[in-house]
């Protein structure tokens, strides 16, 4: 079987955004860049299933521009065996990479698509499962456990206040949570051993895709500033500020 994985490159996720002057978007440039953390943990995933002898090849794929590459040798040198680059200039929304991903799985044929449950850039959370959807197969979101067992993966699924399991038909499409697995650092030398691996570059014509933005975005703005915080006297403030000052008690 061979397992695709999503990986998106996004902005560090150490590294603080701030909106530009005229609120019109945030400002990326000169940020730094990194794959998608929910990502790596497919990537992870995708290596172990492989490992188990679940899987024979991970095939990474990444919808963005030259950059994105980077995003996929850092994948591979994870050791996923190959990758592929769908070239588009701007960002594309997730039906876009949904439909591209769906072209991508087509051409490729894996039993498993791995993706983060969502990109810590849009924070959509949505590309997974309207691949899912156009693809006609089984999902298992927010997962938190795998396991393969013959021709059905079994996922347990984070919700909330506990954990639901469910068993799908493969193939199916999976998207990670934080607790999945803690993904491996790459290794010096599968570091250069990655800038051998096959890396295949495609544009959305070649898929039968034209990503059509649908969304225009208005402005951005940062959280309001958090107000400072006081020093009671002693308990009784403490419970009547509670009282009369807390919005929810
Ligand atoms: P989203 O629905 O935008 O929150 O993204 C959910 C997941 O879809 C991400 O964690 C990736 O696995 C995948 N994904 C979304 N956009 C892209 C992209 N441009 N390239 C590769 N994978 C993507």
């Amino acid at each position: 079987m061979k397992i695709l994985v999503a990986v998106k490159r996004v902005v560090d996720y150490h590294v603080r955004v701030l909106p530009k002057a005229d609120g019109s978007d945030v400002d990326i440039e000169h940020l730094k860049m990194s794959m998608n953390p929910f990502d790596e943990i497919a990537v992870e995933e995708a290596l172990r299933l492989k490992e188990k002898g679940v899987a024979e090849e991970v095939i990474v794929v990444s919808i963005g521009p030259a950059a994105c590459q980077e995003t996929i040798r850092t994948a591979l040198a994870m050791g996923a065996d190959r990758g592929i680059q769908v070239e588009v200039g701007q960002a594309v929304e997730p039906l876009d990479a949904a439909r591209l991903l769906q072209a991508v799985a087509q051409r490729t044929g894996p039993g498993i698509i791995l993706l983060g449950k969502q990109a810590i850039d849009d924070d959509a959370n949505q590309t997974g499962q309207m691949l899912a959807a156009l693809l006609g197969w089984p999902q298992g979101t927010f997962a938190c456990a795998v396991e393969v067992t013959g021709e059905t993966v079994r996922v347990v699924r984070e919700i909330d206040g506990g954990t639901q399991t469910v068993e799908l038909r493969l193939p199916a499409v999976i998207t990670t949570d934080l607790r999945l697995n803690e993904p491996r650092y790459a290794k010096l030398p599968e570091i250069m051993k990655a800038k051998r691996k096959p890396l295949e570059v495609l544009d959305p014509a070649t898929l039968g895709v034209e990503p059509r933005p649908r969304l225009e975005q208005l402005r951005v703005s940062e959280p309001p500033a958090r107000k400072p915080g006081v020093v009671v006297e002693d308990v009784t403030e403490l419970v009547d500020r509670l009282r009369n000052e807390a919005r929810v008690i």
